[in-house]
């Protein structure tokens, strides 16, 4: 296949573990993909290696220094390296590409993402904030351009899946499975001793460690809450939590005849990235199927709000509306890095957010502005509350 027959993609965070893993599927299907950008925070050795495997025209970093450093090792050879939030738009935006796989993690994917779909760029979404912070206004755009949107959080690649070929008037509710995390059988009293190793112990996923924290505080499925409600347009009142250990069934639709469509497989990122990256086809990957005779349990419960508050602050969010989903997003963000510096405890996260969604008066949302201002007010919020050492 010529360049031009390949599905040209830009890559935020290429060095992430989302990053990473789609970069694999590219290398098994270099038929099929080429790479035009990388984008990468702080991981410039790995970026590197990237970018001599896989030869993209434009990559950007975080900062100007390394920039520099990367400009001196590539050499006249390399690509074009830029920097900052104007490098990263400059990588979503670039005009050969097609689409963008958006794996930045936290609401610094906003604006490049943001400017890809302006752009008219197909987006693969694995950041999840972009669409709590700023959901209404991004499938507005979404909408406006015409562009494809494809889910690549399980869940949501899932729901996805199962929606396929319905009428979205038939769905009854959306059933979101969560596998509980580390701490799914921790008692409330455990809970304020257990440190910063148990909590990056997750029993089924690999993946970065913000998204890690999420899932062992349910913060994560809070903001699968908020992500379903503006990829699938339906009230919260139709979307539901289920805590399901194994992460076998993915997620499920429920229709207004009881049946229920779900898509299963083993815990592994590469079938929703992949299918995200060649929808509406699939691909041949080599990964082990799942052996539904080896399964001897498929359990479903009721989440433990009183354990895991911040589900409830999620749905909270979402009630109140305007910016209150970008503040409670910006407060968990600061609030899981003091947590990752071991600077509070795991309780104190929730009790941050939840300060800080408190203090916090919702605005309508008409603009990209207001959810920036919103993101840097939750954040300052919940960095004087760490400093003042709030509930310590
Ligand atoms: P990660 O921490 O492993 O990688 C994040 C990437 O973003 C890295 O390349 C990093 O360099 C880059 N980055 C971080 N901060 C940045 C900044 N300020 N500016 C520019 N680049 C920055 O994260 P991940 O686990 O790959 O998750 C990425 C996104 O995908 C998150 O939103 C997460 O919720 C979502 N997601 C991840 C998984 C998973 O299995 N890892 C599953 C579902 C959804
Ligand atoms: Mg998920």
């Amino acid at each position: 296949m010529s360049n031009n027959n390949k599905k040209a993609l830009a890559i935020l965070g290429s060095t992430g573990s989302i990053g990473v893993s789609t970069l694999d599927i590219v290398a098994s299907f270099p038929e099929r993909y080429r790479v035009v950008c990388l984008t990468a925070g702080s991981n410039i050795r790995l970026l590197r290696e990237q970018i001599v495997r896989f030869r993209p025209k434009r990559v950007a970093v975080a900062d100007d220094v390394s920039a520099e450093l990367l400009r001196h090792e590539l050499g006249h050879e390399g690509p074009e390296i830029l920097c900052g939030v104007d490098g990263l738009v400059q990588c979503a935006t670039h005009p050969e590409v097609k689409m963008v796989v958006s794996a930045i993690v936290g609401a610094a994917g906003l604006v490049p993402t943001m400017a890809a779909v302006s752009a008219g760029k197909d987006i693969a979404l694995a950041n999840k904030e972009i669409l709590v912070a700023a959901g209404e206004l991004f499938m507005a755009e979404v909408a406006r351009q015409g562009v494809q949107l494809i889910p690549v959080d399980s869940e949501h690649s899932a729901i996805f899946q199962s929606l396929a070929g319905q009428r979205s008037g038939d769905v009854r509710r959306l059933i979101l499975t969560a596998s509980g995390g580390p701490f799914r059988t921790t008692s409330m009293d455990e809970l304020q001793r257990v440190c910063l190793k148990d909590a990056l112990a997750h029993p089924n996923w690999e993946m970065g460690k913000k998204i890690t924290i999420d899932s062992a505080t349910m913060m994560n499925k809070g903001l699968e809450v908020i992500e379903a409600r503006w990829l699938f347009d339906l009230p919260a009142e139709q979307i539901a939590v289920h805590i399901h250990p194994q992460s076998i069934v993915h997620s499920l639709v429920e229709y207004c005849d009881g049946a229920l469509i779900a898509q299963l497989g083993i815990p592994d990122m590469k079938t929703p990235i992949a299918y995200a990256l060649s929808w509406p086809e699939r691909l041949h990957l080599k990964q082990k199927p799942l052996d539904l005779c080896l399964m001897e349990d498929l359990s479903f419960s009721e989440p433990d709000l009183q354990r895991f508050p911040c589900l409830s602050l999620a749905y909270q969010a979402l009630e109140r509306g305007g910016t209150c989903p970008a503040v409670m997003n910006a407060a968990n963000e600061i609030a899981v890095a003091a947590f990752l510096q071991e600077k509070i405890g795991f309780l104190q996260i929730p009790q941050i957010i939840a300060k800080v969604m408190l203090s916090h008066e919702p605005k309508i949302i008409s603009a990209l502005e207001q959810v920036l201002e919103a993101d840097l007010w939750g954040r300052r919020c919940a960095s004087d509350l760490i400093e003042e050492g709030v509930n310590r």
